[in-house]
């Protein structure tokens, strides 16, 4: 949990009326929680030193007993487009996440991760490479966020909040943390509806999450649609069949009345015939409303794993098209800079591996570094 006390509280995870009670054990008002609060989470500093309408004394006490978490760039990448920049970060006990951050014209998307490793075990993903080591604190999430905008200068004078999305979808599952998750939501001063959640379909979760009519998005990773193609791919599958998933999608849909976004990651010889396309057509009819929902085919990220991209992606989309089925082929950013999520951590574990066993053909990481 978060709340801890001490040198150990964990301030950037904390509600407002936390910070209260936390701050009322050193005598100090309500006001100023309000006013560390603001820092924090608006004006998004990252020292104590810098909150300047807080007395200087005050300010430096507060930095003797406590420690603000804070991420450090480990690596960064930039696409050859220049639109899609990745970021391997270390956090306070030297793990390492990834947060993708993408400009288009007039707003800004930022990817981040939920979790330390995944244990999901989706066979095409490299997330799951070393399973789940631990899960991400809500500040920890948060601060993707603030140390993403400030490492691109944007604040919030030259980047209003509500031209900033957040998709929760990079390594991780966030219903397996779902707590978290949901403190990051309170927190997150980016509105829910600019906010995206991706699940391999923990059925459960969804329902928890349909109870909190939270104004996001839900993304499910869909990636086949029968039950025998999908648990040889997502082991999820065998414990929420498609049936239990689909009766959850909808149950959130009549509970939120957000549209919601099913993923199909395009494979060669796996998931992309037409026959595949007809039944994801015939199932997703099926079980909801035309308006209720969205598919987007993405073209498969090559991570070693021998899964290659498809080259049925305009037949498939067609196909769905045919059945009245909103579909659209996603545009993808950041190939070149492995940006599909864990590919970067993993490329730097395996790395490190290779280079402790004392293996001599570690490659040199093409690094493009602006910062
Ligand atoms: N665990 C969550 C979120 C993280 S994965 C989930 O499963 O949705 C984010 C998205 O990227 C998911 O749709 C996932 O299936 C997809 N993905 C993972 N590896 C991929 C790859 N190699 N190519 C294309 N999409 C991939």
């Amino acid at each position: 949990m978060p709340m801890t006390v001490g040198a150990e509280t964990d301030f950037l995870s904390l509600t407002l009326s936390e910070l209260e009670q936390e701050l009322a054990s050193l005598k100090l008002p309500k006001f100023r929680a309000k006013q560390i609060f603001e820092w924090l989470h608006v004006k998004r500093v990252v020292s104590f030193g810098e909150m300047t309408n807080l007395p200087e004394k005050l300010r430096e006490e507060l930095s003797l007993k406590y420690a603000l978490k804070s991420l450090k760039v480990l690596q960064k990448r930039v696409s050859k487009r220049g639109d899609t920049v990745k970021y391997l970060y270390e956090l306070s006990d030297g793990q390492a996440i990834e947060t993708v951050f993408m400009q288009f014209k007039d707003r800004n998307s930022l990817c981040i991760s939920s979790q330390v490793g995944c244990r999901m075990g989706c066979t095409f993903c490299a997330s799951g490479v070393g399973g789940l080591v631990r899960n991400l604190a809500p500040s920890e999430m948060l601060l993707q966020v603030y140390e993403t905008l400030r490492l691109n200068q944007l604040s919030t004078v030259n980047c209003p909040l509500s031209t900033v999305n957040i998709v929760i979808m990079g390594i991780g599952e966030p219903l397996d943390n779902f707590d978290n998750v949901l403190r990051f939501l309170e927190l997150s001063p980016i509105g829910a509806r600019h906010i995206s959640l991706s699940t391999c379909g923990i059925v459960p979760q969804i329902d928890k999450l349909a109870e909190h009519k939270l104004g996001i998005t839900l993304s499910v990773s869909l990636h086949a649609a029968c039950d025998e193609d999908r648990s040889a791919i997502m082991p999820i599958n065998r414990a929420y069949p498609l049936s239990e998933l689909m009766r959850a999608c909808r149950d959130y849909f009549e509970a939120t009345r957000r549209r919601i976004s099913f993923e199909y990651a395009l494979i060669e010889g796996v998931n992309d015939s037409s026959e595949q396309a007809g039944r994801l057509a015939g199932l997703l009819r099926g079980e909801l409303p035309p308006h209720a929902f969205h598919v987007n085919l993405i073209p498969v990220n090559d991570t070693g794993a021998g899964f290659r991209k498809s080259v049925n992606g305009k037949a498939f989309a067609e196909m769905l098209e045919s059945r009245k089925i909103n579909a659209t082929i996603r545009r993808t950013m950041g190939d070149d800079i492995n940006a599909a999520c864990g590919q970067l951590r993993k490329e730097v574990r395996s790395q490190a591996s290779r280079a402790l066993s004392g293996c001599a053909e570690v490659k040199p990481l093409q690094w493009l570094d602006r910062s």
